[in-house]
C-alpha cells in the first residue's frame, strides 16, 4: 500500500554533504548534527512521540526477517538504538504526518501519545511490565483507527481492512502483536499479556482524564448533547477518579506538552484549528544534489579495483542523494529465484542477518520486465505480505533498480524508504534510480573489461605452463636487444637450450610427467640467469634465452652452470634430464634471425655430438670444447 500523501520535500542535511559517505561517515555527521541541535539521544525517544507513524515503520523495518537478531525491538529505546539513524532522519527533516492531517487526526495522534506516556508511567509505578513496552502497546492502541483515519483521507475509495490485518501487516514482535489485538477485541489477551494490557488500558483512561480524549469520544459528546444521562455515562465509562489518578493525569499532560515543545510544537494550537502544526526553523534543512553530483559522486570510485568499492559506491549515493533509508544490492539468480543481498547501505545500525530473498511470483515478473526494459521496476506490497522480497525486508514498497543485465547474474539495486514515509514516487524517483543504475553498470561493466583486458595481456606475453615468455615475447625481446647492440655496441648472446630424449622421457613417463620436467627446467633457468635476462619458451621443449650486454666466455659459464643444474632438477624428480644448448654470439650486422639460425645450428652440433652438452658458434662457427670440470658424458652413445 501506497496510501500516505506525496509528502513535502524532505530535507536531509546529510544530502548535502560533498563526497561519498560511508555508514561510519554518515553516524559521525548525524552525531554532529543532532550536538549541534543540543540535543541527546533521548530525546530522539520523545521526537518518537510526534509521529507515531515512524515509528510504526521503524519497528517493522526494524524487525524485517533479513535483520532479525537475537532480542526484538519492542520498545522504543531498542528501535531507536537500531534505527537511530533513520529514525531521526525521519523525525528531523520530514514534517510528522500530522502536519497534512485533519483536526480529528491530530487529536487522535494526542491520544495515543497519551496513552502511551500514561501506560509507561504506570509501568514504571506497578513494576510489572516493561515501561518501554507499555509505551509502545499505549502508542499504538488505536492503530486500526488511525490508519483507516489516514487511508480514508487519501484514499477514500480503499476498503477498510479488519484490525487483525493491520496488526499483521507491520510484522510487530508477537507480544505487541497480541497485545495489540486484544486490545482493539475488547479481550484481555492471553494470561502472560493480560497486565500488559491491563496498564494499557488504565494509560487510555489516564490520557482521557489528562484531556486527551479519543475523538469519538467527542463525536459521542455533540451528538448526545441533548441527552440528559451521557456525561453519567462517561464517568461511569470512566470508572470511580482517585487522587492519584489526577495526579498521574496530571503528569502526563505535563510530559505530553513538554514532548511537543520540545520540539517546536505549539501544544497550544487546539486540535480544532486547522493548518499545519509549526515546526522548529532549526529542523528546516535545505535540499541540495542534483544528478551531476550524485554521477560524480559514484564516478569517483572508477580505479576501484574491486566489485565491492563501486557496490559501496552505488548504495551510498542512493541513500545519500535519493533519500532512500536503505539500498541493498542484490545479485538475483532467476532460474534458482534467489536475490542475494550482497552489501547494504543505511542510515541505520542494523547488520544484515539473513541474505536470500525469494521472490513471490508477481515479484520475480516484476524484476524480469525491469532487466528486460532497464527501467526501475516499483514494487509495491500487498496488505499484510510477510514473504517474498517486500515482506522479507520489511517495507512497503520499493524501487528494484536493474544493474548489468546481461551478466551471468544480474544485479539490483533495492531502494526503499522503510522508515522515513516519503512515498516513492515512480516517475520522479526513477530518474535518479536510472543514472545510478546506468553509472553502477557502467563502471561494473568497465571493470570487467579491464579484468579481462589484463588477462588477456597477460596470456598474450606468458606461456600458461611454465609462466616464461613465449616465443613471440622472446623473439620481441631479440630484436629489441639487436637493435640496442647495434647501437652500443655491447656484446650479445643468445642460447637455444633443447631437451635431450625429450621424446622419450614422455613416452616412458608420461605427459603430466614431461610437463613437471619443463616446468622444472624454466625453474632451473629462472634461477640461474640474471633478472634482466630475457628467458622464453621458444617452443616444445626448446628454450631461448637472450642474455643482454653478455660476452661469449661469460655465457659459457653460465652454459655450463644450467647442465650440472638440469641435471639435479631432474634427479630430485626422479626424471632423466639433461640438456644440450647452443650458443651464438651478435656480430655487427646481424639480424636477429641470423643469431638463431646460428643458435640452432650450434644447437644440432650439441645434439650431433651426444646431447648434454654445448657447442658455441663464435667468429666463424667455431666449436668450443666444454671445461674439461663440467663436461658430461653423453647420455646415449
Ligand atoms: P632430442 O634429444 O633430439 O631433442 O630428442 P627429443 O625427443 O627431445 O626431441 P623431439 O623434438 O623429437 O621431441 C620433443 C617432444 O617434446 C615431442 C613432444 O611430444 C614433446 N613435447 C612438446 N611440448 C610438450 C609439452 O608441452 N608437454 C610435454 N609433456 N611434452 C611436450
Ligand atoms: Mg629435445
Ligand atoms: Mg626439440
Amino acid at each position: 500500500m501506497s496510501a500516505f500523501p506525496p509528502n513535502a520535500d524532505l530535507g536531509n542535511p546529510l544530502r548535502a554533504m560533498p563526497s561519498v559517505l560511508s555508514i561510519r561517515d554518515l553516524q559521525r555527521r548525524w552525531r554532529r548534527v543532532a550536538l549541534e541541535m543540543q540535543l541527546g539521544l533521548d530525546d530522539l525517544e520523545q521526537l518518537l512521540r510526534l509521529d507515531p507513524l515512524a515509528v510504526l515503520r521503524g519497528l517493522r523495518a526494524a524487525n524485517a526477517p533479513v535483520l532479525r537478531g537475537s532480542e526484538p525491538a519492542t520498545c522504543v529505546r531498542g528501535l531507536v538504538r537500531n534505527l537511530g539513524q533513520a529514525l531521526s532522519q525521519r523525525l528531523f527533516d520530514g514534517e510528522p504526518i500530522v502536519v497534512a492531517g485533519t483536526s480529528s487526526l491530530r487529536t487522535l495522534w494526542r491520544h495515543a501519545i497519551a496513552t502511551g506516556v500514561a501506560a509507561e508511567d504506570l509501568a514504571r509505578r506497578t513494576n510489572t511490565v516493561d515501561p518501554g513496552t507499555a509505551y509502545l502497546v499505549g502508542l499504538l492502541h488505536d492503530l486500526p483507527v488511525w490508519l483507516r483515519t489516514i487511508e480514508a483521507q487519501f484514499q477514500p475509495q480503499a476498503g477498510h481492512a479488519p484490525a487483525a490485518h493491520w496488526i499483521e501487516h507491520w510484522q510487530f514482535p508477537a507480544p505487541v502483536a497480541q497485545a495489540l489485538l486484544a486490545l482493539a477485541n475488547g479481550e484481555q489477551g492471553p494470561p502472560a499479556l493480560a497486565s500488559l494490557v491491563a496498564t494499557v488500558r488504565d494509560g487510555e483512561r489516564l490520557a482521557e482524564l489528562a484531556d486527551y480524549r479519543h475523538p469519538s469520544d467527542g463525536e459521542d459528546d455533540s451528538d448526545s448533547d441533548d441527552d440528559p444521562d451521557a456525561v453519567d455515562d462517561e464517568h461511569q465509562e470512566l470508572g470511580a477518579i482517585d487522587k492519584a489518578d489526577l495526579l498521574a493525569a496530571q503528569r502526563v499532560r505535563r510530559r505530553v506538552e513538554g514532548a511537543l515543545r520540545t520540539f517546536g510544537l505549539d501544544p497550544t494550537i487546539p486540535d480544532s484549528e486547522g493548518g499545519p502544526l509549526r515546526t522548529d526553523p532549526r529542523f528546516q534543512v535545505n535540499r541540495s544534489g542534483g544528478l551531476d553530483e550524485v554521477v560524480l559522486s559514484v564516478l569517483g570510485c572508477t580505479r576501484s579495483e574491486r566489485y565491492r568499492g563501486i557496490i559501496t559506491a552505488l548504495t551510498a549515493a542512493a541513500v545519500r542523494y535519493g533519500t532512500y533509508d536503505r539500498a541493498f544490492y542484490a545479485r538475483w539468480n532467476p532460474a534458482a529465484n534467489v536475490l542475494v543481498l550482497r552489501s547494504k547501505a543505511d542510515a541505520s545500525s542494523r547488520r544484515l542477518q539473513a541474505d536470500t530473498l525469494v521472490p513471490l511470483p508477481a515479484e520475480a515478473e516484476a524484476l524480469a520486465k525491469a532487466l528486460r526494459e532497464e527501467r526501475p521496476a516499483h514494487l509495491v506490497a500487498a496488505l499484510g505480505q510477510r514473504h517474498g522480497v517486500l515482506g522479507t525486508l520489511g517495507t512497503d514498497e520499493l524501487l528494484a533498480v536493474p544493474l548489468n543485465r546481461e551478466f551471468a547474474l544480474p544485479a539490483f539495486l533495492l531502494l526503499d524508504r522503510s522508515v522515513t514515509l516519503a512515498p516513492i514516487d515512480h516517475e520522479r524517483d526513477s530518474k535518479l534510480a536510472t543514472t545510478l543504475g546506468l553509472t553502477g553498470s557502467l563502471l561494473n561493466e568497465n571493470l570487467l573489461l579491464r579484468r579481462r583486458r589484463q588477462r588477456a595481456q597477460k596470456f598474450a606475453v606468458i606461456d600458461p605452463l611454465t609462466r616464461l615468455y613465449n616465443r613471440r615475447m622472446g623473439l620481441a625481446a631479440l630484436e629489441r636487444e639487436v637493435a640496442r647492440t647495434e647501437r652500443t655496441h655491447w656484446p650479445l648472446t643468445v642460447l637455444m637450450c633443447d631437451l635431450d630424449h625429450f621424446k622419450h622421457l614422455n613416452d616412458t613417463y608420461g605427459h603430466l610427467q614431461g610437463d613437471v620436467a619443463l616446468r622444472a627446467t624454466a625453474d632451473v633457468l629462472r634461477k640461474t640467469l640474471r633478472r634482466s635476462d630475457v628467458i622464453c619458451r621458444f617452443g616444445g621443449e626448446e628454450f631461448l634465452v637472450v642474455l643482454a650486454e653478455t660476452a661469449p666466455d661469460d655465457a659459457t659459464v653460465l652454459a655450463a652452470r644450467l647442465f650440472v643444474a638440469i641435471e639435479a632438477a631432474g634427479q630430485a624428480l626422479g626424471l632423466p634430464m639433461t640438456i644440450s644448448i647452443g650458443l651464438t654470439s651478435h656480430r655487427p650486422g646481424d639480424r636477429a634471425e641470423d643469431l638463431l639460425h646460428r643458435a640452432d645450428g650450434a644447437l644440432y652440433a650439441s645434439k650431433d655430438h651426444g646431447r648434454n652438452r654445448f657447442s658455441a658458434d663464435i667468429d666463424g662457427y667455431e666449436e668450443t670444447p666444454q671445461p674439461a670440470n663440467n663436461r658430461k658424458g653423453p647420455t646415449s652413445p
